[in-house]
């Protein structure tokens, strides 16, 4: 039977949760939450824990809430509760009715405070900051008792509530927790519960000029909403033995915790209080350009939900913290798309090709195949003509011999079309650069039609001249050129921005674009998948880049 079950296991967490469900501990429930700060956009990490969270509860047929961390009244915003839950719900997963507020606790832990105070267990500390953190000692070292640890109850109390009616100045007085100044775990060593603040909350207004501090907000909040499994990142490993003192002398539910390795990505930042920053200084254009590893950005940029959610799930949940390689989100992004995405030809940067020998006026509709992936996608005619664009990356002058594309007197095929051949070239003089390429086509030709019998290596993407739709394309590429932009302790994170993050160009797209609606994704032949930007509209078609075709993932994964 165990053997049996853990076959299903996908991660340490689920292999937890059968074990407790199979001794019925938490009668039976799982009940997670996803518990952000909102003081930023989440980012692709925060998709991780909530696809993790969520997805834990589907599993095990359980509920996942969503709660607000939002026990800090300085950077918090209704822009950024707002956002999150946006993106939640675009990441295809849902709260239903629990959507809580750790301030909406706010009344509920003062009590509790007053519960600890009572029980001789948490004083009033008229300490200042610094003295509070030059007393705490060393991991080797204990820390000094406050001279203020002493207090009655009684006193406690009193300067507790006086604390809450707004008697004192901020950093005159904070509670402290009464647990162990000694303890090896420096985060039992009397820790502070609340702290004055003269600052109006987004929910609560002014009603409180104590705020609790995370580590004594956060447990209570899990244990208040009867969480089972309270899965963190691995930095709250530690806190943990405070968690566990807090609920066991306060006699509530028993939230247990589970710490897991937070995703760092290559050549990525994954902060919000340093995505701000590129916010604020203008580096990036908003939370949601399109280079920024937010879930409005990826979204923007073109990834899907699916694509994020398969992500998540092939990174697995770890134990210690690594890397990801960025060539497997871009992996799960090209998968979802191959499968899914319309097939356009689009050229990004434009050389006129005149086919001299093909009928003046003539034009004929070929079909083209809508998605080799997809049958039932069907077929859609573009328009061959006399005058038509090609990549200019697709010409050289003079090209080595394995070069399979156009050079003088070179024969390539036309995607649906026909075989070219390339007579001639005119070059601007004054900038060197060709201008226009002559060919002459094979009537023979004809994709489908084929009876010339000719064999050619290249195949190139092209658009009709006189019916092609100009767009603009935005060509990304990594926000930064260090694998770990903020591993360096002797340099800021902004020292390693990539310059050439992005590209505009003014290219030239097939014209079965009518209609078409922003995030709408296509992949233009050869080049790799875009979807239609939220600029465009009516100053013309814009197209973001999602990602290149070029597969760096499955190739490294063959050869190791
Ligand atoms: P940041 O420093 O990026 O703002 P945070 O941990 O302060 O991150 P929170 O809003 O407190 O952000 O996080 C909400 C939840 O998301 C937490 O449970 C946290 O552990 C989880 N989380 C945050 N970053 C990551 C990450 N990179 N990988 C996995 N989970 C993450
Ligand atoms: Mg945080």
């Amino acid at each position: 039977m165990s053997t049996e079950l853990s076959k299903e296991h996908n991660n340490f967490i689920e292999e937890i949760i059968s074990k407790d469900l199979e001794s019925n501990k938490h009668q039976g429930r799982v009940h997670t939450r996803f518990p952000p700060e909102p003081n930023g956009y989440l980012h692709i990490g925060h998709a991780k824990s909530i696809c993790l969270n969520f997805g834990l509860a589907q599993k095990y047929n359980g509920l996942c809430n969503l709660r607000f961390d939002d026990t800090n009244p300085d950077k918090e915003e209704v822009e950024y509760v707002e956002s999150i839950q946006e993106d939640i719900k675009w990441l295809g997963f849902d709260w239903e009715d629990r959507l809580y507020y750790a301030s909406d606790y706010f009344p509920q832990l003062y009590q509790l405070a007053v519960d600890l105070i009572k029980q001789g267990l948490a004083y009033v500390d008229d300490q200042s900051a610094d003295e509070i953190s030059n007393t705490r000692g060393t991991p080797t070292r204990p820390g000094k008792d406050s001279p203020f640890r002493d207090r009655t109850v009684a006193e406690n109390l009193k300067l507790f509530e006086e604390m809450k009616q707004g008697v004192f100045q901020e950093g005159t007085k904070v509670l402290r927790a009464k647990i162990n100044m000694a303890s090896p775990n420096m985060h039992l060593r009397d820790p502070v519960m609340y702290r004055i603040r003269h600052t109006a909350h987004h929910r609560t207004g002014n009603d409180w000029c104590i705020y609790p501090t995370y580590d004594w907000a956060h447990g209570q909040s899990d244990a208040l909403e009867k969480i089972t499994h309270s899965v963190c990142t691995l930095e709250f490993e530690v806190h943990r033995p405070l968690y566990e003192w807090f609920i066991e002398h306060l006699g509530l539910y028993p939230s247990r915790q589970y710490e897991f390795a937070r995703l760092n990505l290559g050549y990525t930042i994954m902060s919000k209080r340093k995505l701000l920053q590129l916010v604020e200084a203008g580096v990036v254009d908003g939370w949601d350009d399109p280079r920024m590893p937010t879930i409005s950005g990826l979204k923007r940029r073109g990834y899907t939900p699916e694509s994020i959610r398969k992500f998540s799930d092939r990174i697995g949940v770890a134990r210690r913290d690594g890397i990801i390689d960025v060539a497997l989100l871009e992996f799960s992004i090209r998968e979802d798309l191959n499968a899914r995405a319309p097939r356009r030809l689009g050229i990004l940067r434009p050389l006129k090709v005149v086919i001299t020998n093909y009928p003046e006026g003539q034009e004929e509709w070929l079909p083209a195949i809508n998605n080799p992936e997809d049958p039932q996608a069907g077929t859609r005619d573009i328009p061959f003509t006399g005058e038509l664009f090609i990549e200019q990356t697709d010409f050289m002058e003079d090209p080595p011999r394995k070069f399979f594309r156009l050079g003088p007197g070179r024969e390539v095929r036309l995607k649906y079309g026909y075989i070219i051949k390339c007579e001639s070239y005119q070059k601007d003089p004054s900038t060197g650069e060709v201008t226009t390429l002559y060919c002459t086509y094979d009537p023979q030709t004809k994709s489908g039609s084929d009876t010339s019998g000719k064999k050619v290596k290249g195949t190139l993407g092209w658009v009709s001249a006189n019916h092609c739709i100009d767009g603009e394309i935005r060509l990304y590429d990594r926000l930064f050129l260090d694998e770990q932009p903020d591993g360096h302790p002797d340099k800021d994170f902004t020292d390693f921005l990539n310059p050439s993050s992005l590209e505009v160009v003014k290219g030239k797209v097939e014209c079965n674009f009518e209609g078409v609606k922003p995030m709408e994704f296509f992949q233009f032949e050869r080049q790799g998948y875009f979807n239609v930007d939220l600029d465009s509209g009516k100053d013309g078609l814009v197209f973001n880049r999602t990602v290149t075709l070029r597969d760096n993932w499955s190739k490294h994964q063959k050869r190791n």
